[in-house]
C-alpha cells in the first residue's frame, strides 16, 4: 500500500531542515528530498563532511551550519539524499512527487507540500560565455565545498555578495586573482543610499559586506563600472575583454566565473500552476505567497530562496514558519507560547525582508547585462542568439512561449532556466512592454533530464 506522507519537503537547506525539524517533533509523517550527497543547502554544502582546511577557507559562516545539520540528523523524519525531483503533480489524496534515486523513478505521495528548493545564479549572457573555461562563481564554490578543488589563476566578472565572498575564499586558498570586474553600475550605490537605514538593522551583516568590499578592492586588480564584457579565444577561454570607466582592457586568463547575483527556482511551483508575480527590484519571478509561504494551490507552501531571496537565516525562519502553519492545520491546539512565537517569527521575517532591500539595490543587475545583442548566444543549449530573439520578437511573437516554438529557444536539456529570463527582457525591450507583462516560460515535466528506461521503470514507494 502506498505510504502518505503528511508533509514533503523538497530541498534540505536551511529552510527545508528547519521545517522537517519543527513538523517531525510534533508528529507529522514527514520526507525530505534532496537531490545533494548531504543535507546542507547551498550555504552549508558538505558542511558535515568538511575538512579543517575547507573550513578555514570557507570562514566562520560555514561552520554555523553544524548545529542545524545535527538537529535535523536526529530529527524523526525520513530523508533521502541524492532524491532528484523531476515531476510533481495533484493526486487523489494530495500531491504526487517524482523523484530519481539510484537511477530509478519512485513516486512519493504526501498530502501537503513545502518547495524548499532554493535559488540558481541569475544567468549572465555575455560574449562567449558558452565556452570551455567559463563557469559560474558557485559552480567554483560548489567545487570548493564539495572537493576542496581550486583553480590555480582565475578571473572574476559580474556583481554581488557571493561574488566578493568566493574571492575572498580563493584568496585564503591561495588562488591567484588575476583581476575582479565588478559591473555593479555607479547608479547603483545611489539608489541604494536610502536604504543604508535597511541595512543598519543589521549590523553584523552590513559591516561584513563593507569589509569583504573594500578588502578586494584592495588586494585584488579590481575594475569598478565594467562594462561590455567579451570572453575571447578560439575553442576555449584564453581572454576576457571589457570596458571600464571609458578605457578598453583585455586580460589574459583561461578560467572566468561569472557571477550577477541569485533568482529564485520556480519551475517546481510552476507544474503546479501556483501563481507567480515580477519583482522589479530583484528583477526575477517569485512565487505569490500570502503568510507563512501559502501559496495560490491549497497545500502548496514555498520557504526559504525558492519564494524570495533573502539569505541563510531567513530560509531557516521561514522554513520553521511554514511547518508550524502546517502544524496548526492538523487541528492541535496551539499554547499560548507558540502562538506568541509564531507571530514574532513572521514579523522577524518583514524585517529581514526589509533589510535586504538595500542589497537586492546596490547589485540590481546592470542594463545591458539584460538585454544581450548580436551574435552573443542567449539560448545555450539550442545555439540561439540574440539578434535571432530580438528579431522574432520584433516581428510580433505573442510573448516567450511563442518565442520558443519559433526558435527552440528554451527546449534544450535546462528547460529554460538558463534562458527564460533574458528572452523575456528581449521580448520585453523589442515591444515596449514591462516585463511584468512578459509571462515566464511554461514548464511542463520532467524537471531535470530523465531517460525512457528510468521513466518505464518508475515505481511507488
Ligand atoms: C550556488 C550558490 C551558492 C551559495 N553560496 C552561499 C554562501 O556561500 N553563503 C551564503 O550566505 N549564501 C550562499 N548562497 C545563498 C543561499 O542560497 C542561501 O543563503 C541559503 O542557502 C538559502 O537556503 P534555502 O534552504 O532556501 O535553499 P538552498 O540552501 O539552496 O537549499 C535548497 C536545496 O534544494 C535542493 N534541490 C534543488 N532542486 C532540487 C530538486 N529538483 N530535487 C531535489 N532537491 C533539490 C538542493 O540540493 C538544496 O540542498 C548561495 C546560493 C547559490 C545559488
Amino acid at each position: 500500500m502506498t505510504q502518505i506522507y503528511d508533509y514533503l519537503v523538497v530541498g534540505a537547506g536551511p529552510a527545508g531542515m528547519a521545517a522537517a525539524i519543527e513538523a517531525s517533533h510534533a508528529g507529522l509523517k514527514v520526507l525530505v528530498l534532496d537531490q545533494a550527497a548531504a543535507a546542507g543547502g547551498q550555504i552549508f554544502r558538505n558542511v558535515g563532511h568538511s575538512c579543517a582546511a575547507q573550513e578555514q577557507v570557507l570562514g566562520p559562516d560555514y561552520g554555523l551550519g553544524k548545529p542545524l545539520l545535527q538537529a535535523f540528523m536526529a530529527a524523526p523524519c525520513d530523508y533521502r539524499p541524492l532524491a532528484q525531483v523531476w515531476n510533481i503533480e495533484p493526486h487523489a489524496q494530495g500531491f504526487t512527487v517524482a523523484a530519481l534515486i539510484d537511477g530509478l523513478s519512485i513516486n512519493f505521495v504526501a498530502s501537503d507540500l513545502l518547495i524548499a528548493n532554493g535559488a540558481m545564479e541569475r544567468p549572465m549572457a555575455v560574449s562567449g560565455w558558452e565556452k570551455p573555461g567559463v563557469m559560474t562563481a558557485g559552480a567554483g564554490q560548489i567545487l570548493l565545498k564539495a572537493s576542496a578543488l581550486v583553480p590555480k589563476q582565475v578571473v572574476l566578472a559580474g556583481s554581488g555578495p557571493l561574488l566578493l565572498l568566493l574571492a575572498h575564499q580563493y584568496r585564503a586558498a591561495g588562488v591567484t586573482i588575476t583581476a575582479l570586474l565588478d559591473t555593479t553600475p555607479r547608479s547603483n550605490y545611489w539608489r541604494a543610499i536610502p536604504w543604508l537605514i535597511a541595512g543598519l538593522s543589521m549590523p553584523k551583516q552590513l559591516l561584513k559586506g563593507v569589509w569583504l568590499s573594500l578588502v578586494q578592492r584592495i588586494r585584488v586588480p579590481y575594475f569598478t563600472n565594467v562594462a561590455d564584457i567579451k570572453i575571447v579565444g578560439h575553442i576555449g577561454a584564453e581572454a576576457v575583454r571589457f570596458t571600464a570607466a571609458g578605457k578598453d582592457y583585455e586580460v589574459p586568463t583561461q578560467l572566468v566565473l561569472l557571477h550577477q547575483g541569485i533568482v529564485a527556482q520556480t519551475q517546481m511551483a510552476q507544474t503546479l500552476a501556483c501563481e507567480l508575480s515580477w519583482n522589479p527590484v530583484k528583477q526575477c519571478w517569485q512565487i505569490q505567497t500570502t503568510g507563512a509561504g501559502q501559496t495560490s494551490v491549497p497545500g502548496v507552501q514555498v520557504a526559504g530562496d525558492a519564494g524570495a531571496i533573502g539569505g541563510a537565516q531567513l530560509a531557516q525562519l521561514e522554513g520553521r514558519l511554514a511547518a508550524m502553519a502546517r502544524i496548526e492545520r492538523t487541528g492541535t491546539r496551539s499554547s499560548w507560547a507558540k502562538k506568541m512565537l509564531y507571530q514574532a517569527l513572521a514579523l522577524r521575517i518583514c524585517q529581514l525582508h526589509w533589510a535586504r532591500g538595500l542589497v537586492d539595490r546596490l547589485y540590481q543587475p546592470a542594463p545591458w547585462l539584460s538585454t544581450p545583442t548580436g551574435t552573443t548566444l542567449v539560448c545555450r543549449c539550442e545555439q540561439v542568439s540574440a539578434a535571432q530573439i530580438t528579431d522574432i520578437a520584433q516581428s510580433g511573437c505573442a510573448g516567450v512561449n511563442q518565442l520558443k516554438a519559433f526558435s527552440r529557444a528554451g527546449m534544450g536539456p535546462c528547460q529554460g532556466r538558463q534562458c527564460g529570463l533574458n528572452l523575456g527582457y528581449l521580448v520585453a525591450q523589442a515591444q515596449g512592454r514591462p516585463m511584468a507583462q512578459v509571462q515566464p516560460l511554461s514548464v511542463r515535466p520532467p524537471l531535470s533530464p530523465i531517460n525512457l528506461g528510468q521513466l518505464a521503470q518508475s515505481s511507488d514507494l
